[in-house]
């Protein structure tokens, strides 16, 4: 008889030992009796004796092979271990959902791949050409490639799997979420058949994404091109990782498990001994400081292919909480002119919309979440933008009775709105969480985008993502403090590097124009803005960084409390912060600035330290036993 371990995909840290008639290898999906039901697990471990229990048997091996080599085994490991987190929820996110759900027996057998043919791309500029022949020699490294937008350095790391397809091996191209995919998909399958190309997004049917994920690791497929999840992908023969715009925060998770995927890409092309390329025109601060040190590999790309000018950016001020000012009315109306798109910026999700008593200030906030709710007007009701609960909308203000309640900041609808008064025969799309929806209708956005059929786009971050969209013109940022509207010590890193991101979407095949509105002149900023400079901004900013001891200087782990009762959540934070005092240096307990969120009192501790694994081997061994939820983000990136 065999004893083992079996780690199923639920919130626990540990596995379950059953016994088995035969012997099993280890990383083999297997059914397992669990509870009154029967559940799919992982074979983790041989077990040791168990004496005095009674074991339960397992049921069936579900598969010819295993699910998990040793390698990705160990990075589970890892990722639970660095991240403070269960390793059976890392197990359930670095699968394809219906792995656990279905006893379908997996084909995993490796195949040879699909015929497939590559059409030649570009010859590449000296640039380019020296950025690609460095990459293409190493083993395990890390390569910043940063480059402006429209430099040229999808191009490059496009080569670089070109060669690795020709000698056999893989490639896996993580991208930001969703929004971006089916420009990958454009710009992949123009150069690669579609045969060898994977896709794996959160709009497909569970069954489409296991099957694609399984012709991938197969080898049936050669490209694999993905979100964050994908990371923990079997990367048997994989050549090179790329993480495009690595600077995108999709690449963190922002709930169970809390995982950063560009550090485990990192660590994952490590073990493989592959090279891994980051790409971006506004590389976090992060990995900035990391390249220009040394331990990553820095590439410069200064100029945009054909020499095309980056845009010219104008910076307008205007009174606070209005539109869009006379002057960017009529830039805008000289684009629609000459034919081309101009796109509106505008950050809804700062804190920047809000439906409010005149009278006597009354706020109206979600009762779930204590943020603001904000006004959609082509459902006529008021939404909270973190818990999505929609509200009717009142008559009178319930705190005065007054009937002057009053909508104020600035959002796209809003803006959207605006404009088609003003250009009432043209065609006006908005584009973001709330008019995006459904695959179709982006699909739809997208297409008349690329055919050059949409006048003016009004959208929220979104904007800022995305490959070419030539027929953009003119970038207008409607409210640049809108921006800042977040408390965080990256506030002006994201700002900026948002700005940069959208106006790179103007003027790819000739010169664009960018217009900036601002209430308040903007600071230093500015500058930055106007003459593309990340990079100053970028040395700037280590300065201050490094006098707080943030990162890349020091390392961050926030506490988060949470509970239904408000006293309690505090009181259980009070206790965490003396624990911590021992060892450790933080700021807090304080309520975080959401705080109250789906109807939980939240508050949080900041942890700063310069030996993180110090820090949560303490956290692990000293905090926990809670009876109110206590949640650890390792290398946080939100503070909400
Ligand atoms: P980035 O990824 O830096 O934004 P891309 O790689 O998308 O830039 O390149 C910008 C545009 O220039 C794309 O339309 C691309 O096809 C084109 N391009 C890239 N490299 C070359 C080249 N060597 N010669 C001609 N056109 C190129
Ligand atoms: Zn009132
Ligand atoms: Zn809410």
């Amino acid at each position: 008889m065999y004893l083992y371990k079996i780690v199923f995909p639920i919130a626990l840290n540990y596995g379950f030992i059953y016994k088995s008639d035969e012997k099993i290898e280890i990383g083999m999906r297997v059914l397992a009796p669990f509870g009154k039901k029967n559940k799919i697990g992982i074979v983790w471990d041989e077990a040791d004796n168990a004496e005095g229990f009674e074991l339960k048997s397992i049921k069936s091996i579900l598969d010819d092979y295993p699910l998990i080599d040793s390698k990705l085994k160990k990075t589970i490991e890892f990722c639970a271990s660095y991240y403070l987190t269960n390793l059976g929820l890392v197990v359930r996110s670095a699968f394809p959902k219906r792995i656990f759900e279905k006893e379908e027996l997996l084909d995993l057998k490796t195949t040879n791949p699909n015929i497939f043919s590559i059409n030649p791309g570009y010859t590449l500029n000296d640039e380019q050409r020296a950025v690609y022949e460095s990459i293409k020699q190493e083993n395990f490294s890390v390569n910043l490639i940063f480059g402006v937008t429209g430099s040229g350095k999808t191009e490059i790391y496009i080569k670089i799997i070109e060669d690795m397809i020709k000698q056999g091996r893989k490639a896996v191209v993580l991208v930001p979420e969703i929004v971006l995919t089916p420009q990958y998909i454009d710009i992949f399958s123009n150069r690669f058949s579609k045969e060898i190309i994977s896709v794996i997004h959160s709009r497909l049917t569970p069954k489409n994404k296991l099957d694609n994920w399984i012709s991938f690791v197969k080898g049936e497929k050669l490209i694999l091109i993905g979100t964050r999840s994908l990371v923990f992908t079997d990367f048997k023969d994989v050549g090179v990782i790329v993480v495009d715009e690595e600077n995108d925060e999709s690449y963190k998770q922002e709930n169970e498990p809390r995982y950063n995927a560009k550090d485990l890409a990192i660590y994952r092309a490590k073990q493989y001994d592959i090279p891994v390329i980051l790409c971006s025109a506004t590389p976090t601060i992060e990995t900035y400081y990391k390249a220009i040190e040394g331990k990553f590999n820095l590439f410069r790309l200064d100029k945009r292919i054909k020499n095309i000018a980056l845009p010219s950016v104008e910076v307008i001020g205007i009174e606070k909480g209005s539109l869009l000012c006379d002057y960017t009315i009529k830039k805008i109306k000289e684009t629609l002119d000459g034919k081309k798109t101009a796109a509106v910026l505008s950050n809804r999700r700062g804190f920047s919309n809000y439906i409010v008593c005149s009278d006597c200030g009354y706020l109206f906030v979600c009762p779930n979440c204590s943020v603001s709710l904000t006004y959609h007007k082509n459902t006529n009701d008021l939404k909270c933008h973190w818990c999505e609960a929609r509200f009717n909308i009142h008559k009178v203000c319930p705190k005065c009775g007054s009937p002057n309640i009053e909508e104020r900041g600035v959002g796209s609808q809003k803006i959207e709105e605006y404009l088609k008064k003003i250009f009432p025969d043209k065609d006006i799309e908005r584009f973001d969480r709330d008019s995006v929806l459904s695959k179709k209708e982006f699909d739809r956005i997208i297409d008349k985008l690329k055919d050059g059929r949409i006048d003016i786009l009004v959208g929220t971050q979104m904007l800022s993502k995305g490959h070419d969209i030539s027929k953009i013109g003119l970038v207008v940022v409607s409210n640049l403090e809108e921006l800042f509207g977040f408390p965080d010590f990256r506030a002006q890193e994201k700002a900026l590097s948002l700005v940069i991101q959208t106006a790179g979407r103007s003027g790819r095949q000739e010169k664009g124009s960018v217009i900036i509105q601002t209430a308040s002149g903007g600071g230093e900023l500015i500058e930055y803005i106007k003459n593309h400079d990340y990079e100053s901004f970028a040395k700037k900013e280590l300065i201050t960084r490094k006098q707080f001891g943030y990162p890349p200087f020091g390392r961050l782990v926030r506490v988060i409390i949470e509970s239904k009762n408000r006293q309690k959540a505090q009181k259980t934070a009070n206790e965490i912060a003396v624990i911590l005092k021992k060892s450790e240096s933080i700021l807090g307990p304080s309520e975080c600035p959401i705080f109250k969120l789906r109807n939980n009192y939240r508050y949080h501790i900041l942890i700063k330290t310069v030996k993180i694994l110090k820090t949560t081997a303490f956290l692990k061994e000293n905090v926990g036993g809670f009876k109110e939820k206590v949640h650890f983000d390792v290398d946080p990136i939100s503070f909400f």
